[in-house]
């Protein structure tokens, strides 16, 4: 058995989290009030900012991971009887679903086959004026990457609302420049820092529209708004945040900006094309189309009369590599390779393609 510490993760989430996130768990712990914390919180949210590339100020780390981001975006916004138009090319299109659908939402379900992009002009036509429409730019289960721009251009008076939980910090994200009005993110996938804390942002088009009470308490961003964004001195206790995971946000996101984030980027493109160069050439099929493939997690079809948990238990058992199995119609004959933060270097590009290769004996 491979060392623990020595887990090469590369499934589709958590990556191997960057050196100086790990390091600033382990810091003093500070009071949530203390000026030291605030400076910190202050600054995670202007690099949220950045990664985002946005300038809305209501952009903040939600306690909780990805999902509770999805949560917070959609309670806020969502009064029962709210057209909202979804597409689903995966399993979180299909949770996005499920989740407008518990804060009372009408929604119109606008699906594509799995492993496909969701086509941007059926959402706009699906419905003749929604309150919302929403999408997930990179769909983790399928490895498929949907443009957004297009929906910005087109959304009228609805609100865009984005899952960008697998696409911050591995591909390009343009929130204003996209004209995207909520979004959300996690943590532990091209952030390169544990899974717990989903950031997000909210344009100030959207904070107009917020329900006047959110049926959610705890996510509440009227509330946490005013914790977090509020100017120095008028910060209200709401919740305890969580210190540790935050400081540990700041770190990781402090090493990403200083790679820079186009080369932080470049890194996943670069990694993410030599694997897939690599699985090709071994002769295994890649499932999204090239031109909406992900660099930062790839999907492979399973070929023929291979053991799927066999494959992976000998991955990880000897060469400590974590890949991911399939989800719903792909589960059993797909595999998920994920090449996220940290994780996104040559050295584990090489060491999974050989580690595969000698797996399948090609
Ligand atoms: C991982 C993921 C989520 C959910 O995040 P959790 O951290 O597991 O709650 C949502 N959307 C996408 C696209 C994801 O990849």
């Amino acid at each position: 058995m491979a060392p623990l510490s020595d887990r090469v993760l590369m499934g589709p989430g958590p990556c191997n989290p960057y050196p100086e996130a790990v390091e600033a768990l382990g810091l003093p712990m500070l009071g949530h009030l203390d000026p030291e914390f605030i400076a910190v919180l202050d600054e995670t949210c202007e690099r949220l900012r950045t990664v985002f590339g946005t300038r809305n100020a209501l952009t903040l780390p939600i306690s909780g991971t990805g999902s509770a981001g999805m949560e917070a975006v959609f309670v806020n916004v969502v009064e029962p009887g709210d057209v909202v138009v979804v597409g689903v090319n995966g399993v979180f299109g299909e949770r996005m679903c499920d989740v407008a659908a518990r804060c009372g939402a009408d929604v119109v379900r606008v699906d594509t086959e799995w492993g496909q992009p969701v086509e941007p002009q059926r959402l706009l036509d699906a419905h003749p004026a929604p309150k919302i429409i929403a999408v997930v730019h990179a769909e983790t289960s399928t490895g498929a990457r949907s443009d957004i721009a297009p929906l910005g251009e087109g959304k009228a008076d609805a609100l865009l609302l984005v899952d960008c939980v697998t696409s911050l910090g591995g591909i390009e994200v343009d929130i204003d420049g996209w004209g995207v009005d909520l979004a959300y993110s996690g943590t532990q996938k091209c952030l390169g820092v544990a899974p717990g804390l989903a950031p997000i942002t909210v344009s100030d088009r959207a904070r107009e529209r917020f329900v006047a009470k959110s049926r959610s308490w705890y996510l509440d961003l009227r509330m946490i708004g005013d914790y977090a964004g509020a100017a120095k001195g008028a910060r209200k206790y709401h919740h305890t945040a969580p210190i540790s995971m935050i400081r540990s946000l700041h770190a990781g996101l402090g090493a990403v900006l200083d790679e820079g984030l186009a080369p932080a980027i470049g890194r996943h493109t670069d990694c993410g094309r030599t694997l897939q160069d690599g699985l090709e050439s071994m002769g295994l099929e890649l499932i999204p189309p090239a031109s909406h493939r992900l660099p930062q997690l790839t999907t492979v079809r399973i070929p023929d009369g291979v053991d799927d948990a066999g494959v992976r238990k000998q991955l990880l058992e000897r060469h400590g590599i974590e890949i991911g199995g399939g989800l719903g119609p792909f589960a059993g004959n797909a595999w998920r390779i994920g090449c996220m933060g940290h994780t996104a270097r040559p050295r584990n590009v090489t060491l999974i393609l050989a580690a595969l290769a000698e797996a399948l004996g090609r």
